[in-house]
């Protein structure tokens, strides 16, 4: 099996359902049942594969698991509530108090509050590099560096970098590279072939087949040496090169209490089902868009990776699958014509998510980006006249009547 949909479709529930059911069922269940004491005894100590209490493990939970695996031919996938607890798990796995992170500056919004407040409250130094520059990264790394951070596309100034030179500089410093993987999921890039360690992934969007529920991936590539990190090591003797993931599954993951739901387990299974089908009507929805947009007089910029005239072309061409997502970024004259447009559309929904089934607009700078200063924002490339649309699957031809009517209307 090669193709990402037969082996979403045909990597088997790891254990023979009892009625043969084709679609694997869901465990809504907390706890599971041991027939002696001896034998929870040797499930709690491992010696026993066996899920003990969902917080931990869960058999649906598992399925989803598995299935991401083997599509990402990584060494193991652990879920989680959210892409948020995705982060902060890796986060949390890899840091203590004074080490400190390489990141680059153009971030979701919540990931920045994440390292700026929270985090730094206990002790974590986020240090901005600039992705495309290897002088930049290597100049902020030092011996306390514990992990170098980036997105496949940021969002929503949707850069690409080279992802390889990224991960060079993790190597040559023994750091590993972390990867939001959110908007490419693991179906338009493939993060082990460009040297990424580990992987988070929001299912929120993409892979929930539709925003049917909030939930989360880490992903361990396999590619690290985890007797480099100083947090992880100590696990090495015991757990080999799984030392990440037992250090998560065995502590932080359970912990912290960051679960997946059996529910949306069940949910982003069925959703892996249809993710390349709609990766490819969005991303095809957001070019046909994104050249719309380029031709209209009232346009001041657009945004996507996928037009020729971006300075992220030739690395989203040869890094993706020749598609480059569902959003698009804009820009209007002003704000008061970006709300004028926003009010006026009629099918493209005004909402926060993004690669959902439907088409989403927001105006970045008075909403995800509204806790920060202009200053800040300018920092961070969210102009005041910028607009993020993230296209859905709908027939293009009434995503360009809408936009059309809109830009009447500003
Ligand atoms: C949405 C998003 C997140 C956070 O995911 P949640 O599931 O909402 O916690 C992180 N990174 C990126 C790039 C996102 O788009």
């Amino acid at each position: 099996m090669k193709g990402f949909t037969t082996k979403v479709l045909h990597t088997r529930y790891p254990k023979k359902d009892v009625h043969g059911s084709l679609r694997p069922p869901l465990y809504d269940s907390v706890a599971f049942e041991f027939d002696n004491a001896s034998e929870i005894q040797q499930a709690f100590e491992g010696k026993l594969p066996a899920h003990t209490y969902s917080r931990i493990s869960n058999p649906t939970v598992e399925d989803f698991e598995t299935k991401m695996r083997v599509l990402t031919d990584s060494r193991g996938v652990i879920a989680v509530s959210s892409g948020m607890a995705a982060i902060t798990n890796v986060i949390l796995t890899l840091c203590s108090a004074g080490s400190n992170i390489v990141s680059s500056r153009h971030l979701f919004g919540n990931t920045i509050s994440l390292f700026e407040k929270t985090l730094k409250d206990w002790g974590l130094e986020v240090r901005y590099a600039d992705m495309s520059d290897p002088g930049s990264i290597e100049s902020k790394i030092d011996e306390h560096t514990r992990a170098l951070y980036l997105e496949s596309i940021t969002n929503p100034q949707l850069e690409v970098v080279d992802f390889s030179v990224v991960s060079g500089c993790a190597e040559k410093f023994g750091v590993p590279l972390v990867l939001d993987g959110t908007l490419t999921t693991p179906f338009l890039f493939r993060s082990r072939d460009y040297g990424v360690a580990v992987e988070v992934v929001s299912t929120t969007k993409y892979i929930s087949g539709g925003a049917t529920g909030v939930g989360g991936v880490i992903i361990d590539n396999g590619l690290f040496d985890w007797g480099q990190s100083p947090k992880v090591s100590p696990l090495s003797g015991q757990y080999g090169q799984f030392a990440f993931l037992a250090k998560l599954r065995r502590e932080v993951f359970r912990n912290c209490g960051s679960c997946m739901a059996p529910h949306h387990a069940w949910l982003n299974t069925l959703g892996l089902e249809t993710l390349a089908l709609r990766v490819r009507q969005s991303s095809d929805n957001a070019m046909t868009i994104a050249r719309f947009l380029a031709g209209q007089p009232e346009v001041k910029a657009v945004n996507y990776p996928g037009l020729p005239e971006s300075k992220h072309h030739a690395a989203a061409s040869v890094q993706f699958r020749g598609l480059f997502g569902g959003l698009v970024s804009f820009e209007l004259e002003d704000r008061a014509q970006c709300f004028r447009f926003i009010d006026s559309l009629a099918i493209i929904r005004k909402a926060t998510n993004l690669n959902d089934n439907k088409s989403l607009i927001i105006h970045p700078a008075s909403t995800i980006f509204g806790e920060y200063t202009v200053e800040e924002r300018l920092d961070m490339g969210i102009a005041e006249n910028m607009l993020r649309l993230s296209a859905g699957i709908e027939d293009w031809e009434d995503l360009i009547d809408d936009i059309k009517q809109g830009l009447k209307n500003i």
